[in-house]
C-alpha cells in the first residue's frame, strides 16, 4: 500500500464510459437485447454509512458495496479506500470485475467496494475500526462470506486491512469452516496465497510480453517485436505500478520513466524502480531522485515523455482527449482501472497505438485471488501434498537414465531436474498460463472475421459472450 494523492479525477462518468464500451462491443454479438440490458446492469447496489468514534466525537463514514453480476458465485471484487470513491465509481470498478473474471475465465461474479476516507488522515486504530465497522455492514446485509461475496485489496488497501475483514467475518461466524475464504489478498501467515501481493503487476508485465511478441501487430504501429530493450513510462508507483515496473525490468524492457503525484522522473537509459521507490521512501517524494536525468513538478508531463510503453498503474480518466495527443508510446497497457476515456482510446488507435484493456492487463490480481480462496476452501498449500513425491520420482527417472546412459548430471543439474514444485511457483505458473492463454483468446477475438477494432472490444466481445452462456445456461427463475 502507497501514500495517496492530493489530486484525483473526480468525474461521475466512469460507469458510463464502461457501459459506452459494453454497448459497442455488444453490437459484435447476436445476444437479445433484453439480456444484454440484464449483464449490464449492476444486480446490487448496497449505499451504507456508519459512525465511529474520533477524538471526542464521531465522525460518519459513507461506504459501498456493488454485486454487479450474479451469473457466477461469489462475486468477487477489491476495496477502495478513497476520499474521491463515489457510487459511480463502485459501480463502474464491480462492472468491469465482471468482465474481468469472464475474460480470464475465472469463474466469479464483479463486485466492488468502496470506504470513503483518505487513509493517511487516520491512525491505524481508526482505520481497524472503521474496516471492521465496514466488514460487520456487509455481514448484516448478506454482501460477503466465501460462498456470497469475497473483497480483496485495491486502491489504498493491502494485506492488513485483508486481515481486520478475514477476522471479523470470522469472529462473527464461529466454527465455520471455511471463514478466512471470505476475503483475499491476506497475510501468507493468515491463509494468504504466495504470489498474491505482486499478482496484478506481474500480470501486467505477462500481458505487454505477450502482446510486443506478436510481430504482425508489432509491425504495424511500427515496434520491432519483443521486450528487450522496449522502453517504459510507468504512472503509479503503489502495488501495481511498483509490480509492474519490476517485472517489466526482469523480462528486458528498460523503464525510462515514474511518475507519481507529486510528479515524474525520466532518464532515457532506464531508472531502477527499487532505487527510486527506496528514494520516496525515505524522503517522501519521487522528485529529487538522484539516478534521474530529467523531473517533472507537472505530473502529466511525466505520462508525454518518450517511451515505447506506457502503463498507467493509479487512477482512471489519466489519458483523456485532454492529453492523449502528447502521449509517445505506441502501447498503452492499463494497470489501473479505466484510465483510458473512450475518446481517447479512439484518437490513440487512429494515431496507430495499441491499448492492452484493464480487464485483460490488471487481471492477474483476481486469478491468484481465485487460486487464494481455492487454497482456502481445500485447507492446504498448493504444492504441500505433491513436491516431496514429485522429487522422489523425478531422482528415480534420473538415476534410471543415469545408469542406463553411463552419463552423471552435475549436482546443479541434478537439483534442477528433480525439483518438486513450491506453491509460488505453482501460482506463478497458473498466472503465466492464464495470462498468455486469454491473451490469444482476446486477439483472436480482435482478428477474427466479425470486424472487430480494438482489443477492447474484443476482450468485451469474449465477456459477454462468456457471460451470456452462464445466464442461458442457468435459466431464469421463476
Ligand atoms: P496503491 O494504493 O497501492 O497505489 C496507487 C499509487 O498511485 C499510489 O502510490 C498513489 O500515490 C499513486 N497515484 C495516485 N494518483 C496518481 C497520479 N495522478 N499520478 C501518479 N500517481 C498517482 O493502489 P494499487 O493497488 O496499485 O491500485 C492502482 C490501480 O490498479 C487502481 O486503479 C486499482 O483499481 C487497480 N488494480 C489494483 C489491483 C490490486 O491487486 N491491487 C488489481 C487490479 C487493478
Amino acid at each position: 500500500m502507497a501514500t495517496y494523492p492530493v489530486t484525483v479525477n473526480s468525474d461521475t462518468h466512469f460507469f458510463t464510459d464502461v457501459c459506452k464500451n459494453f454497448d459497442y462491443a455488444a453490437q459484435f454479438t447476436k445476444h437479445d437485447a433484453g439480456l444484454l440490458d440484464q449483464i449490464k446492469s449492476c444486480n446490487s447496489v448496497y449505499r451504507f454509512r456508519f459512525p465511529i468514534r474520533r477524538g471526542n466525537g464521531f465522525e460518519v463514514i459513507d461506504g459501498w458495496r456493488v454485486e454487479h453480476s450474479h451469473h457466477q458465485s461469489p462475486t468477487k471484487g477489491g476495496i477502495r479506500y478513497s476520499e474521491m470513491v463515489n457510487e459511480d465509481e463502485v459501480m463502474a470498478l464491480a462492472a468491469l470485475m465482471t468482465y474481468k473474471c469472464a475474460v480470464v475465465n475465472v469463474p466469479f461474479g464483479g463486485a466492488k467496494g468502496g470506504i470513503k476516507i483518505n487513509p493517511k488522515h487516520y491512525s491505524m486504530v481508526e482505520l481497524e475500526n472503521i474496516t471492521r465497522r465496514y466488514t460487520v455492514e456487509l455481514a448484516k446485509k448478506n454482501f460477503i462470506g466465501p460462498s456470497i461475496d469475497v473483497p480483496a485489496p485495491d486502491y489504498g488497501s493491502g494485506e492488513r486491512e485483508m486481515s481486520w475483514i478475514a477476522d471479523t467475518y470470522a469472529t462473527m461466524n464461529p466454527g465455520q469452516l471455511d471463514a478466512l475464504g471470505c476475503v483475499t489478498g491476506k497475510p501468507i501467515a493468515l491463509q494468504g496465497i504466495a504470489g498474491r501481493r505482486e499478482a496484478t503487476g506481474r500480470g501486467v508485465a505477462l500481458a505487454v510480453r505477450e502482446c510486443v511478441s506478436v510481430a504482425e501487430d508489432m509491425q504495424k504501429i511500427g515496434l520491432a517485436p519483443g521486450i528487450s530493450g522496449k522502453k517504459v513510462i510507468v504512472q503509479g508507483l503503489g502495488n501495481v505500478g511498483y509490480h509492474s515496473a519490476k517485472f517489466l525490468a526482469e523480462f528486458g524492457a528498460v523503464i525510462v520513466g515514474l511518475c507519481e503525484f507529486e510528479g515524474a522522473v525520466y532518464h532515457p537509459d532506464g531508472l531502477d524502480a527499487e532505487a527510486v521507490w527506496q528514494h520516496r521512501q525515505i524522503t517522501g517524494s519521487i522528485l529529487g531522485y538522484p539516478g534521474a536525468r530529467q523531473e517533472f513538478q507537472n505530473l502529466a508531463e511525466g505520462l508525454e515523455q518518450p517511451c515505447d510503453i506506457l502503463v498507467p498503474a493509479a487512477l482512471e480518466n489519466q489519458i483523456t482527449i485532454a492529453n492523449v495527443g502528447r502521449i509517445q508510446a505506441r502501447i498503452i497497457a492499463e494497470g489501473a482501472n479505466g484510465p483510458t476515456t473512450p475518446e481517447a482510446e479512439e484518437i490513440f488507435y487512429k494515431n496507430g497505438g495499441i491499448i492492452i484493456p484493464d480487464m485483460y492487463a490488471n487481471a492477474g490480481g483476481v486469478t491468484v485471488s481465485y487460486f487464494e480462496w481455492l487454497k482456502n476452501l481445500s485447507h492446504v498449500a498448493f504444492g504441500r501434498m505433491s513436491r516431496r513425491f514429485e522429487e522422489n520420482t523425478n531422482s528415480n527417472l534420473v538415476n534410471m537414465v543415469e545408469g542406463i546412459t553411463g552419463v552423471s548430471l552435475t549436482p546443479t543439474q541434478r537439483a534442477h531436474i528433480i525439483k518438486g514444485a513450491s506453491e509460488l511457483e505453482l501460482v506463478n505458473s497458473g498466472l503465466e498460463d492464464t495470462m498468455i492463454a486469454a491473451y490469444h483468446q482476446i486477439r483472436e477475438t480482435w482478428k477474427g472475421s466479425r470486424g472487430i477494432d480494438t482489443l477492447r472490444t474484443a476482450a468485451f466481445v469474449k465477456a459477454i459472450d462468456n457471460v451470456a452462456m452462464s445466464y442461458q445456461n442457468l435459466g431464469i427463475w421463476p
